[in-house]
């Protein structure tokens, strides 16, 4: 039997999307993918997630949205969608162990972090390159390591890896940084971080199957120089995981989710929220509300569409 409500994605968005329609007694199918909980797993103190003062760190945020999405009902698998069928109702929603039929998709897939391109960088994942600061900052202390990125993110983990590391170098391909006002100003008057601006990553060098320096590139002199270190964080931004959708749905020209009239995307009982469809706001807080959003349309869609 087809299921009322299928949701693809466990980060705010999702998680918010269970709570609601778990409320409306919808027994909704949270796939939450093999790595669950979307981008605040990946991160250290929210601060800015009102309803707590003192904050919280992110995987605790996340631990509390699905234990309240399952205390209405959520079912959460915890396994990835490998292939949807929009083009026939009830539609199918295969993951790497089942196929379900949906009645509405509620898609909140998020978004992943860029990566530089290099080909170093994805041989040295995992040893000494990382975009997890959270995850990984613990093994670099007392060493010196390097951030690219000149956004919020980039300010928050250069700020966060310098509980561990001597030194953390900001690395931004500009003269002036995207981040807020606040985030700049707390990396400026933190001793241990340090900035080189205009300035690009070109090469990651390795000793023993680890990251041993980089080679910076000024942007502007064109000139080249060695930077020892030994670890690399990228914070340079995100892309929308939309590639189970391209074809299906219509996409923004930058890949994201194309709604109009609050979730609702191209197909009928389709509903989309938090940031695979948000490339403005990208908050864990607008994610959330975006996830009620769609929970509150898919409710709508369904009462006006089904017996
Ligand atoms: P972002 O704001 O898009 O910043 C990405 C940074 O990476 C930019 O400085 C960009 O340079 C640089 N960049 C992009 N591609 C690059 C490449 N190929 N090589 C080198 N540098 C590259 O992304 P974000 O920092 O991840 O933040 C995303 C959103 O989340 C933002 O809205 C941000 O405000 C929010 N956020 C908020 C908080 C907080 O408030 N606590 C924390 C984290 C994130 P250019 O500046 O030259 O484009």
């Amino acid at each position: 039997m087809a299921r009322e409500v299928v949701i693809i994605g466990s980060g705010p968005a999702g998680y918010t999307a269970a709570v609601y329609t778990g409320r409306a007694l919808l027994e909704p199918l949270v796939f939450a993918g093999s790595l669950s909980g979307g981008q605040l797993m990946l991160t250290t103190d929210v601060e800015n997630y009102p309803g707590f003062p003192e904050g919280i760190m992110g995987p605790e945020l996340m631990e509390n949205f699905r234990k309240q999405a399952e205390r209405f009902g959520a079912e959460v698998a915890y396994e990835d969608v490998i292939e949807v069928d929009f083009s026939s109702h009830p539609y199918k929603v295969k993951s790497t162990a089942q196929e379900i039929e949906a009645k509405t998709v509620i898609i909140s897939t998020g978004a992943s972090a860029k990566m530089l391109g290099l080909e170093s960088e994805g041989r040295l994942m995992g040893h000494g390159v990382s975009t997890c600061a959270t995850c990984d900052g613990f093994f670099f202390r007392g060493q010196e390591i390097a951030i690219v990125g000149g956004g919020d993110s980039a300010m928050e983990e250069a700020n966060f890896l310098t509980r561990f590391a001597d030194k953390v170098t900001v690395i931004h391909r500009r003269d002036s940084l995207r981040a807020s006002k606040i985030m700049q100003q707390k990396s400026f008057d933190n001793p241990k971080v340090e900035f080189l601006f205009d300035s690009a990553v070109t090469e990651i060098f390795e000793q023993d199957g680890k990251v041993s320096g980089i080679e910076v590139e000024n942007l502007k002199s064109n000139e080249k120089s060695k930077v020892e270190l030994s670890g690399l964080f990228i914070a340079i931004g995100h892309t929308p995981n939309t590639q189970l959708f391209e074809g299906k749905l219509e996409l923004h020209d930058n890949g994201y989710i194309r709604c109009g009239d609050g979730s609702r995307t191209s197909i009928e009982g389709v509903f989309a929220c938090g940031d695979v469809q948000d490339f403005t706001y990208r908050q864990a807080v607008t994610a959330a509300g975006s996830g009620c959003m769609a929970a509150l349309d898919a409710e709508r869609w369904l009462e006006k569409n089904t017996s």
